[in-house]
């Protein structure tokens, strides 16, 4: 088995879970669905055709979205919203965002992807200027 299981948790952590497996793909997903349902300039999620994941705690705690008409599932902890990895085993497929997992990886993301329908802020981000702690 795997001697260096993937970690993560929320971040009230109600919900942890243990993932062994390689991942094969990483995209920072800049979609309008993905840009609400992070918050942020683009999601950034993991996939695994292979990986397992197991539920450490808090699987009770895990509440999942499928927007209507569409293939976009968002799974979240109801305590604090974090998003948590999705699991579709009909599929074959385990999504993780890349931001709920502790322990560090060994993937780079392969590409952003629906770029087109970025924010129109995201531009040339990583010219900004980069701050170590808070901006004082
Ligand atoms: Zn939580
Ligand atoms: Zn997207």
């Amino acid at each position: 088995m795997d001697n260096n299981p993937t970690t993560g948790q929320c971040l009230c952590g109600a919900v942890k879970f243990r993932i062994s497996g390689e991942f094969e793909s990483f995209f920072l997903c800049h979609c309008s669905r993905c840009r609400k349902d992070s918050g942020s300039a683009h999601s950034a999620n993991l996939f695994s055709s292979t990986a397992k994941i197991t539920w450490v705690s808090g699987e009770a705690n895990i509440k999942t979205f499928h927007l209507p008409g569409s293939r976009h599932i968002k799974s979240f902890c109801s305590d604090c919203g974090s998003a948590l990895p999705i699991s579709q085993p009909e599929v074959g497929l385990l999504v993780v965002p890349a931001g709920s997992l502790d322990s560090p990886i060994d993937i780079r993301p392969d590409a952003h992807i629906c770029s087109s329908s970025r924010a129109n802020w995201d531009e040339a981000l990583t010219s900004i200027q980069r701050i170590e702690g808070l901006p004082s």
